[in-house]
């Protein structure tokens, strides 16, 4: 970078350990090496666009004269500081103070001191995931634009993600900040604390959530780790969402250790996510679906209903059994598919179950009622109903829609834990692409909420009673329907 340089200065001051220094004075010479860029200003031949030296020298010779200092060291470095302050072109500055007529008694041509000081390129990273997100992010550049010691370069946009580290919590805003600092990394961080602190920041929970928080991610080149601050930040090239607002703010910066650029780092995470996602993809259970005969239908009844549901939804067999004869009740079992081609499993004596569904229909073969679904016990929990689901949706896709009852979650008088796990079955419908309607019903006087799938029918979601009327009404007979079943709201 270019220079600007001062030599020997004249500055007549008090600075000094004794009292006779503080109280006489005594010549100071200042050098000082200033970097800044003079390219433009050497061009044009126009001083505005460079640092007037004039003005340098008047204001070291006011600043020191101005202050009383015992060591020239805190000359050195206020005077610095004030420079950087005070002359925005300079970049940095290498400052010495000499005192040749220091009190040493033995001979010596001069002592001084000298030291480089500078405006700092980082990077930081800022999130939230309480409260007012939004608010507390922009807290955070706002009190860095007040500290005459940062100058904000950039900011990010503020942009949405999912939490990290694998505790339960809200979801972030995430974003980056370009900045220039004269503070070193240690007094960075010190500050950054000060700013989330101010903004309500409690440390309880590693990775927790938190109003704001503020890490640094790169500081020039620098390369440190210390008990409290490790730079680069020791996972920012893992993580998307530091990369991505970085990203947008300094794609070219490159990581001082890998060697990418935050582009290449975030494209590589980016990349390993479509394939993790892919390779999820490829271990979703390998299930079929069979429309299966009375037989079985009964046997899955003996065998597993009992364990699947409880006694008082069981309707006796004879039930389905009539209802099967009108042609209106169907079930589908879903098996592993175990086969690697169509052929072998023509012999289905060896077929694994592992989901089923009963269905009645309305009697203009219209609507579907998920009667019953199950997965069985030993599969639970690993992605075995969704896809079954999925094939289910398949099997009935000429029909008009699928009506599911799922238990009142918005009931005033459940327990938490069972309002929790009515929720996670509403969630696990809605994601296999049903919606919630606003029909209720009680049945048996247990209170259900209707959601649809649409399957043919793009509006399906309309006259949801009409159909639950008809479903039912194969069902049960006109007493019955009286005495036990109602329509609550619409
Ligand atoms: P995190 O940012 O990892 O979610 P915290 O904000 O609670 O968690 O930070 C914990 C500690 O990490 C801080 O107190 C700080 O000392 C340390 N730390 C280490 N390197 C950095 C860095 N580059 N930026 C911010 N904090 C850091
Ligand atoms: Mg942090």
């Amino acid at each position: 970078m270019d220079q600007i340089i001062i030599e020997n200065l004249q500055v007549y001051a008090h600075h000094g350990v004794y009292q006779e220094e503080n109280e006489k004075g005594q010549n100071f010479y200042i050098n000082a090496i200033m970097e800044t860029d003079t390219r433009n200003a050497g061009t044009l031949d126009e001083l505005d666009l460079s640092t007037n030296y004039g003005e340098v020298c008047t204001f070291l010779n006011n600043y020191i004269t101005g202050h009383i200092y015992k060591l020239i060291e805190t000359v050195a470095e206020k005077t610095a500081e004030a420079v950087l302050l005070r002359f925005p072109l300079v970049r940095r500055i290498t400052l010495e103070v000499r005192k040749p007529e220091a009190p040493i008694i033995l001979p010596f041509e001069s002592v001084s001191v000298k030291i480089t000081r500078g405006w700092h390129r980082v990077y930081l990273s800022c999130g939230s995931n309480m409260g007012e997100k939004k608010a507390y992010l922009n807290g955070a550049v706002q009190a860095l634009r007040a500290d005459t010691k940062c100058r904000v370069l950039r900011v990010s946009d503020w942009i949405v993600t999912k939490p990290y580290g694998g505790v339960e919590q809200d979801d972030f805003l995430n974003g980056a900040i370009a900045l220039e600092t004269l503070y070193t990394p240690e007094m960075l961080l010190e500050k950054l604390h000060e700013i989330e602190y101010s903004h309500g920041r409690e440390r309880k929970v590693h990775w927790g959530p938190r109003t704001l928080d503020l890490d640094i991610l790169l500081y020039e080149n620098c390369v440190m780790c210390t008990d409290d601050l490790t730079i680069p930040h020791v996972d920012m090239h893992n993580r998307r969402f530091v990369l991505e607002p970085l990203a947008q703010i300094a794609p070219y910066e490159r990581h001082p250790l890998i060697g990418q650029t935050v582009v290449q780092m975030y494209e590589a995470i980016a990349c390993k996510d479509i394939k993790s996602r892919s390779e999820e993809k490829r271990s979703v259970p390998k299930i079929y679906a069979k429309k299966v005969s009375l037989e079985t239908a009964h046997e899955i009844y003996k065998t597993y209903m009992k364990t699947d549901f409880p006694p008082e939804e069981i309707k006796p067999f004879a039930v389905i059994e009539k209802m099967w004869k009108q042609d209106s009740y169907y079930v589908y079992a879903f098996y592993e598919d175990k086969a690697e081609d169509l052929d072998e499993r023509a012999d289905d004596s060896q077929d694994v179950l592992c989901a089923y569904a009963f269905l009645l229909a309305d009697n203009k073969k219209r609507t579907l009622l998920l009667d019953y679904f199950a997965v069985c016990e030993d599969r639970r929990g690993e992605g075995y109903g969704s896809r079954a689901l999925l094939l289910l949706r398949e099997a009935c896709a000429d029909w008009n829609a699928l009506l599911v009852e799922v238990e009142n979650d918005e009931l005033p008088d459940i327990e938490e834990e069972t309002r929790h796990i009515r929720r996670r079955r509403i969630a696990f419908y809605t994601e296999a692409g049903c919606r919630m309607t606003d029909v209720r019903s009680l049945l048996w006087d247990v209170n259900y909420r209707i959601m649809v799938m649409p399957l043919m029918d793009e509006h399906a979601e309309e006259c949801i009673v009409e159909k639950l009327c008809a479903l039912y009404g194969g069902m049960y007979n006109k007493r019955e329907l009286q005495k036990h079943f109602a329509i609550l709201s619409e």
